[in-house]
């Protein structure tokens, strides 16, 4: 006999539960809306995953983890109800009702914010997926421990790159930043930072071909997009971070999206559906911060609260 799902009723649903969902948990429990989020693992976001976050204004210097304690020790204050550890199944988006499906619940309400941020992007070359875990790694907090007085290749030239790149010299004896071109991304002094650090050596206008190892990493294949030359850098672990891709594929077609997959908005956090918004790293932002994701869901909470109000 199929079990029967445990069904939750409120006035608004955010589905992720990183500084978008929390912020916007916060202004829609403060709105007085029932407000809940549900997401597929701890609260928190990706930030939980950042060592340091230091251009969070009033906190000069935060661990990300601590910095995201705060804001759910905020969001409880105002009661928001939380459902960590639950992996969403299905989404309905169109019509009066939001639906949320997971393994054990159905969640109803009648505004949903979409918060579900985005992931890193992967090369996409042989020996990535095959060495995943086993030299390949997209968190150097998590990892960068494992290989102490080794030599690593960070591959991207953009803040999370440099950043990354930075913090592992506090573990390895040499670390490489393989850039597709011979300018970064990365804002000006994290750049400075990285230039003055003689453990780090920059291989510009360089790409990955291959990740090559036995049972570990052993080496990264690379070629100079200018001359064309192959080569072979000797190292222990292969970190990319080139970028991030939005978690969007629980919202198929019904939702509009720009080309590369990020979902839509106008200034309100609106999304092409009514009732629905979408806030943060999923959207399409020119900037994905901590305070910018938390901007997104206080807007997007402030009109789901008028939304709410209005089909009343
Ligand atoms: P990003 O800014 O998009 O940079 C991605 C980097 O990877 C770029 O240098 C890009 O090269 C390179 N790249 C992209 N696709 C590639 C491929 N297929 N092969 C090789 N290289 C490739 O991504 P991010 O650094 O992860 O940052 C994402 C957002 O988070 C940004 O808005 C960033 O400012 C923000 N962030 C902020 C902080 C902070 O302020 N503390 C820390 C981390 C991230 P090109 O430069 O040639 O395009």
């Amino acid at each position: 006999m199929e079990k029967v799902k445990e069904e939750f009723n409120f006035d608004l649903l955010i589905l992720g539960g990183g500084p978008a969902g929390l912020s916007a948990g916060i202004y829609g429990a403060r709105g007085e809306l029932s407000t809940a989020i549900v997401d597929i693992s701890m609260l928190g976001g990706q930030p939980t995953n950042y060592l340091e976050i230091e251009n969070y204004p009033s906190y000069a210097m935060s661990g990300g983890y601590e910095l995201m304690e705060k804001f759910e020790e905020h969001a409880d204050k105002f009661n928001v109800k939380k459902f960590p550890m639950e992996e969403v199944l299905s989404v309905k988006l169109k019509g009066d009702d939001k639906i949320i499906e997971t393994e054990s619940k159905i969640f109803k309400s009648k505004a949903i914010i979409l918060c579900t941020g985005a992931k890193a992007r992967k090369l996409g070359i042989p020996g990535e997926k095959e060495f995943a875990g086993r030299g390949v790694s997209y968190c150097a907090v998590c990892d960068g421990a494992f290989f102490k007085n080794k030599v690593i290749c960070v591959v991207g030239g953009g803040n999370s790159a440099i950043e990354e790149a930075l913090y592992l010299t506090k573990f390895a004896s040499k670390v490489y930043i393989i850039h597709r071109r011979d300018e970064l991304r990365a804002d000006k002094i994290i750049q400075q930072r990285a230039f003055k650090n003689p453990q780090i050596e920059f291989v510009y206008n360089s790409v990955p071909l291959e990740i090559v190892g036995d049972n570990m990493v052993t080496s990264i294949i690379i070629k100079d997009v200018k001359t064309d030359k192959v080569s072979e850098i000797k190292t222990n672990g292969v970190f990319p971070y080139i970028g991030f891709a939005a978690n969007a594929e629980l919202y198929t077609d019904e939702i509009e999206k720009d080309k590369n997959g990020f979902i839509i908005t106008n200034e309100k956090m609106e999304t092409s559906i009514k009732g629905v918004y979408a806030a943060g790293d999923l959207r399409n932002t020119p900037l994905r911060q901590v305070i910018t994701a938390a901007s997104d869901g206080a807007i997007a909470a402030t009109y789901a609260i008028k939304y709410i109000e209005e089909i009343k």
